[in-house]
């Protein structure tokens, strides 16, 4: 089991808990070393941070930008970096900025197969009102009963080419890497699987291009460890970042109880040979010696 948990949302973004109480969740559960990852967005730090520290773990700056590759929406998510860089925060103010004009999009296609009141249901979900997402609507459709959980929304209404979904233009992969790295982190690719599942997932010739242009770009690591991968894809992703020579990272994509599959402080081991994150990049200063 790890002691490090380096991706995880707060009512920020699209989880359920505020960042003290996710903090406090973590901690309870023996994370060690945490970084709180909210989509495009950096308003938790603060908090968390505090809390973190007044619970005796090591914090570090997280975020997790949505991101247009092609025809896939990538996340990468940037740890250790300074949260107050400007072009950071213009960025993700910029990446925020078309979430709103998107949901409603969503909902209007939602009206047209019957099902109303859509926007509104999901404002009330979403504590940050900026950073209105799919998983607020979907969790006003499991309220008004289309479906039994989250999970189920989006299989049915919200992903790629379902009823509800609406294309978008998040940022590019060089200004996402470029903002992260200009603010002293390090660019992590986030649950590489999911990439390369469904009919509309990329195959491994291609998710070979993106993992080198990944690296030309200068992104740092790969998630091998999260709560979306099985333990053979941990082996599989161990193996790209050997290939491509990127760090390994860890984290458990944790939303709220109930509605992830991987709770905080229950991540598995990395595969032997992997690099983790935080022992050669401008994170390895942030944790303090004898940590692990
Ligand atoms: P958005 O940024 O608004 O497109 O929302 C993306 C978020 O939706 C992800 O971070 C997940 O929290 C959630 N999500 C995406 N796909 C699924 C899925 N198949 N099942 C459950 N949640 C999902
Ligand atoms: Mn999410
Ligand atoms: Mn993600
Ligand atoms: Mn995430």
């Amino acid at each position: 089991m790890q002691h490090f948990d380096l991706h995880c949302h707060s009512n920020i973004s699209d989880g359920t808990l505020s960042p003290t109480e996710l903090v406090l969740r973590a901690a309870g559960r023996g994370v060690k070393v945490m970084a709180l990852t909210d989509h495009d967005d950096l308003d938790g730090l603060p908090e968390a941070r505090d809390v973190a520290e007044q619970n005796g773990m090591t914090f570090i700056n997280g975020v997790e930008i949505s991101v247009s590759w092609r025809t896939h929406t990538l996340h990468i998510v940037g740890l250790g970096f300074d949260a107050n860089y400007p072009p950071l925060v213009q960025g993700l103010q910029a990446v925020r900025s078309g979430r709103g004009l998107r949901a409603q999009k969503m909902a209007d296609e939602l009206a047209k197969v019957g099902i109303g009141g859509v926007l509104q249901g999901a404002y009330k979900y979403a504590d940050n009102p900026n950073m209105i997402g799919r998983t607020h609507l979907a969790r006003y459709l499991v309220e008004i009963g289309h479906c039994k959980d989250v999970k189920s929304v989006f299989n049915r209404y919200l992903a790629t080419g379902k009823p509800g979904y609406v294309k978008h233009q998040w940022s590019v992969l060089p200004d996402a890497i470029n903002w992260i790295r200009g603010a002293g982190g390090i660019a992590v690719l986030a649950h590489p699987g999911r990439y390369m599942t469904g009919r509309s997932g990329m195959g491994k010739k291609t998710m070979r291009e993106l993992l080198t242009e990944f690296v030309e770009l200068g992104g740092g690591a790969l998630e091998v460890v999260t709560g979306s991968h099985t333990p053979e894809q941990y082996a599989e992703f161990a193996r790209y970042a050997e290939e491509f020579n990127l760090l390994t990272s860890c984290g458990s994509d944790f939303h709220g109880p109930g509605e992830s599959y991987r709770d905080m402080g229950r991540l598995a081991d990395f595969p032997i040979g992997c690099r983790p994150v935080w022992t050669e990049s401008p994170l390895r200063e942030l944790i303090p010696a004898g940590v692990e």
